[in-house]
């Protein structure tokens, strides 16, 4: 079926190789091939990496792990395949995600679609025939209906740009281009600079070996405890017992797992203080994602949010032993306006001999000298750096390939102010394109995996519709792509996320414009979605 597929397409002289190319193979490029070829299309898929899986391929730093139980963050398409994979942690660590990707791709036969090492450079649509046709880097060129982009968000990382660091004599990693083989610290003096997410669960694994370890911090960043351990067997049975129910229950929860809100629980200032202190310490001895929904107002309400954060910022001061250290590690924001990041012993390695925080908040690291880091005017020696300083979300991989849509219209220049799509599915003057978890659909607000099955089923769906109607073509019609933008924007105003600057509205990355990309509300959206679907596919045009 994924052999080389010469049919011929509406025009009489068009050449079609493939009904769909996808681009990557991470969770959304592995399921899409599986989508499409169970629906009867043939499909190619190409990615950059020499392998599948995507973030769990990249980010091979040490301590990386999912923030999402790992009973949730897996797929739900085949029942067989969940009942018969065991995840052996609460949190699945980088090796397990990616063992268990490829235990897909082979169960599924799915690598004989696969083209690794292979970027894909452009793709343009030809009007005449409503055919894509996709370069890569290793010269194919290939014809097809359809352009699948499963190309993820956060998958293009923040180069570092320090000046001098051409000059550094020592090693030097980032955490998502980080060695397939062992990096060894024994012994040396090693840096890091990011304290979001990665930093914070590289950090706590690094310090264990390094000689010493210093950490760069520009801004504090709230982090608790996840309470990662063996997985609970009782629990796992319990879930596999009836794992469909569980994920249809999660699927219409807020951000699609089940951590979250009673939504008949109290708002914050219902209730007494020392009643808002023991809910506050259960989610903290429960670990996990919890504070988000520990009340009904915790992530809308700025004073709820403020009473959370201090209660945070006062387990750092309890946790850290030395005064100077507590303060800088306590941040300025607020706990909800940035992605929460959950740690095992964050905090804590602090108290280690061999651990300096030096706090660049004032200055930034200035530069990088042949020998280590210079900030705060002082140079800091070091044998190794590790760069943990993120990605430039959303846009980043889909502004990197040269995407030619109606009248030659680029889709970066289109892009120029910020992306525009209609549900983050699609962007208007460019037919028959799909964006797996685009900009304007939930994507990292939600359990991606759930937010990514979702997203490649309705592509599967509207694929099927077509050729049940004999089209050729569907684009989105620009008045449904305005309306969506402005419901983007106005869902997000009604959060704290814009309270602070965050990767969600691109402030990480120099130059990029400012706004929230993710849509706020999952299931709010799984509904829209569906009532446009019912309702005829509304927003999308058919020829
Ligand atoms: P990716 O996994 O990013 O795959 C995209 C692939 O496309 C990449 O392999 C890339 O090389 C390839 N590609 C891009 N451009 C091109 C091109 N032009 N040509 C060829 N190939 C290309 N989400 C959660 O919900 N829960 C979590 O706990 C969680 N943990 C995370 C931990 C880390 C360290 C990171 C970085 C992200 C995490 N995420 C988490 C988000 C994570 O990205 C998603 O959960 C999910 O793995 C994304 O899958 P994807 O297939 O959409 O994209
Ligand atoms: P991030 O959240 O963007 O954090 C980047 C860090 O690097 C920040 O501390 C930032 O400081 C710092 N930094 C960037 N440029 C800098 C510079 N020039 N000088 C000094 N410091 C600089 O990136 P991330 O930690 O890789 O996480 C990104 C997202 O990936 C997460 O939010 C999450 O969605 C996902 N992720 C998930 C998991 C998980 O679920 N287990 C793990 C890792 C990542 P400032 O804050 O001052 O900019």
């Amino acid at each position: 079926m994924d052999e080389h597929n010469p049919k011929r397409g509406g025009a009489e002289t068009a050449r079609v190789d493939y009904d769909a190319v996808v681009v990557g193979a991470g969770f959304g490029g592995l399921y899409a091939v599986y989508k499409l070829r169970e629906l009867g299309f043939s499909v190619r898929l190409f990615e950059r990496g020499s392998d599948i899986g995507g973030t769990w391929y990249w980010n091979r730093y040490p301590g990386a792990r999912c923030d999402a139980p790992s009973l949730q963050y897996s797929y739900e398409f085949s029942d067989e395949l969940q009942q018969e994979w065991e995840w052996s942690e609460t949190y699945a660590s980088q090796s397990e995600i990616l063992a268990y990707l490829n235990h897909v791709a082979e169960r599924f036969e799915l690598r004989s679609a696969m083209q690794f090492e292979t970027t894909v450079t452009s793709a343009t649509f030809d009007e005449q025939s409503t055919l894509w046709r996709v370069n890569t880097d290793s010269g194919d060129q290939v014809v097809s209906r359809f352009c699948i982009l499963a190309t993820g968000c956060l998958s293009t990382m923040k180069t570092p740009d320090f000046p001098g660091l051409e000059h550094f004599e020592g090693e030097w990693f980032h955490t998502s281009n980080w060695p397939h083989e062992p990096v060894d610290f024994q012994g040396k003096r090693v840096g890091i600079i990011g304290t979001g997410s990665t930093g914070i669960q590289a950090i706590p694994v690094i310090a264990q070996s390094a000689a010493h370890l210093k950490v760069f911090q520009r801004t504090a960043q709230f982090s608790t405890p996840a309470r990662n351990g063996p997985m609970d067997k009782a629990y796992e049975a319990n879930i596999k017992a009836d794992y469909a129910g569980f994920r249809a229950r999660n699927y219409r929860q807020p951000v699609a797992m089940d951590i979250v809100i009673d939504r008949a629980a109290p708002k914050t200032f219902e209730v007494s203080e020392a009643e808002r202190i023991r809910i506050y310490e259960q989610c903290w001895t429960n670990g996990g994602l919890s504070y988000s929904t520990a009340f009904r107002d915790s992530s809308i309400n700025r004073a709820a949010n403020e009473d959370i954060s201090d209660f945070i910022r006062r387990k750092i001061a309890e946790i850290v032993h030395d005064p100077a250290t507590a303060s800088a590690l306590q941040p300025k924001h607020i706990y909800a306006c940035k992605r929460p990041c959950l740690d095992t012993n964050y905090f804590e390695t602090y108290n280690r001999p061999n651990v300096t925080l030096v706090d660049v908040s004032k200055h930034g690291v200035e530069s990088i000298s042949a020998k280590g880091i210079i900030a705060n005017g002082e140079e800091h020696e070091l044998d190794c750096i590790v760069f943990a300083t993120g990605f430039d979300a959303f846009t980043g991989s889909l502004n990197q390939i040269d995407i030619r849509g109606k009248g030659g219209l680029v889709l970066s220049q289109k892009w120029a102010a910020g992306p525009r799509t209609y549900l983050g599915l699609c962007s208007a003057e460019f037919p028959n394109l799909f964006m797996v978890t685009g900009p304007g659909s939930p994507s990292v607000l939600a359990n991606m995996v759930v937010a990514i099955e979702q997203h490649v089923n309705l592509i599967g769906e509207c694929l099927a519709h077509m050729r049940e109607h004999g089209y050729q073509s569907v684009e989105v019609a620009t008045e449904a792509e305005d309306d969506w933008v402005e419901q983007v924007r106005q869902a997000a105003d009604r959060t704290l996320f814009t309270a602070c600057d965050n990767w969600y509205q691109g402030t990480n990355i120099p130059g990029k414009p400012r706004g929230f990309v993710p849509y706020v509300d999952w299931p709010g959206y799984v509904g829209i979605c569906e009532a446009a679907v019912n309702n005829a596919y509304r927003g999308f045009v058919f020829s």
